[in-house]
């Protein structure tokens, strides 16, 4: 018995959409740059190891993940690419980067002595790259320090600069302005540490919207996530490159039932049927990512026709309205326990996209995407 099965409920994951938004922004991007496939946070709650598998048979050859722990369990799914830690982990974890041959990024001289010397003990190299601040300010080393800060550590003869980088703010904004600055910032970092024998290394500083705007800064690498899984950066990208979305979500009728006109649905009945409606409810709650705030602000897809989901959503279920005034006319709905519903996805002309629901709620698509990881199972398609 699948897990679908056991639970109906769960989200799809469609590789080749991945294999597809690969290319598509791999053409847009000179020959010779490489990817690195962002990997964190679950894959954007797509799973990370078969994400990272499919996406370095598609053409990345790099992997960014947020946590030790996160390239670890890349490492234990036999992923063999290299794999850096996008901020610079706690020292105590110095001997898994070691073990698990990972890089970590690095901005503090203590680190990466102690990271230089715990490798010299073992007789290892001490491969990592350098983050530079360039005014996001939230990680690196200040863009106009960096020399100063290869000066403080180069000195360790276990250290290896294997790549320098920086992450824009503003890269899917259509202001303009705060980018050319960072970008100007980082240009000048990697000047200046050539200019004093240190080589930098893969140069990368590109996340998806950089990636698909603003080829002058693609360097050696580019850095590949929301785009990878098919959702746009911002309106600004949408008419630059043709995504396809990767995930969707599904669930099954669980209940369905007549309401009489009036009776309220749900924690606080903050719906009351309008008159002649069928409730059906699918098993998928806030505690699997369909936030709570958009109870009554989405929608379902029911044999190719969107529904209403009505009243509060609840932490393991949620409600929809059938209101047979509308769909008697048009097309008999009868909704039977066990039908299939989607509350992420296409089917036929109706679409329900993490953008719609992210704008419902007034925060972005990433958000939503890893909100879904976290209880349903998940099929690849
Ligand atoms: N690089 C870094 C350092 C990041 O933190 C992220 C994600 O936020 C990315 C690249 C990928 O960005 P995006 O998902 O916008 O492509």
């Amino acid at each position: 018995i699948s897990a679908a099965d056991r639970r109906w409920a769960w989200t799809e994951v469609d590789l080749n959409a991945i294999r597809h938004n690969v290319a598509s922004i791999r053409q847009r991007i000179e020959s010779g740059v490489r990817i690195m496939a962002v990997v964190k946070a679950d894959a954007y709650g797509h799973g990370a190891v078969r994400v990272a598998k499919t996406a370095l048979n598609s053409g990345a050859d790099y992997l960014g993940v947020a946590t030790v722990d996160e390239a670890i369990q890349l490492r234990e799914g036999l992923v063999n690419a290299p794999i850096l830690v996008l901020s610079q982990p706690p020292a105590a974890s110095i001997p898994l980067l070691l073990a698990y041959k990972v890089m970590p990024s690095v901005y503090t001289p203590d680190f990466a002595i102690q990271y230089a010397e715990t490798a010299d003990s073992f007789g290892l190299r001490a491969p990592y790259h350098l983050a530079v601040n360039t005014g996001m300010n939230r990680i690196g080393v200040r863009h106009d320090e960096v020399v100063e800060f290869m000066g403080q550590v180069s000195f360790h003869r276990a250290l290896d600069l294997v790549g320098t980088f920086t992450h824009f703010a503003t890269a899917d904004s259509a202001e303009t302005l705060d980018f050319q600055i960072q970008a100007k910032r980082f240009i000048e970092a990697v000047t200046a540490l050539r200019a004093a024998g240190f080589d930098p290394g893969i140069v990368h500083a590109s996340n998806t919207a950089a990636a698909i705007r603003y080829p002058d800064v693609h360097f050696d690498m580019v850095r590949l996530g929301i785009g990878m899984y098919g959702l746009q950066p911002s309106s600004v990208t949408r008419p630059l490159v043709d995504l396809r979305p990767a995930m969707s979500v599904h669930a099954r009728i669980t209940d369905v039932r007549t309401v009489p006109m009036s009776e309220g649905v749900s924690y606080g009945m903050n719906y009351r049927s309008p008159g002649s409606v069928k409730i059906c409810t699918v098993p998928v709650g806030y505690a699997d990512g369909l936030r709570r705030g958009l109870s009554g602000r989405t929608d379902v897809i029911l044999k190719g026709q969107r529904c209403r989901q009505v009243g509060s959503i609840c932490m393991d279920q949620c409600m929809f309205e059938v209101d047979l005034r509308v769909y008697g006319t048009r097309r008999r709905l009868d909704p039977q326990i066990g039908d299939e519903v989607l509350l992420v996805g296409r089917d036929g002309d109706a679409m329900i996209t993490l953008d719609d629901m992210a704008s419902a709620l007034g925060t972005i698509n990433y958000e939503l995407a890893i909100g879904f990881s976290h209880r349903m199972p998940r099929l690849y398609v």
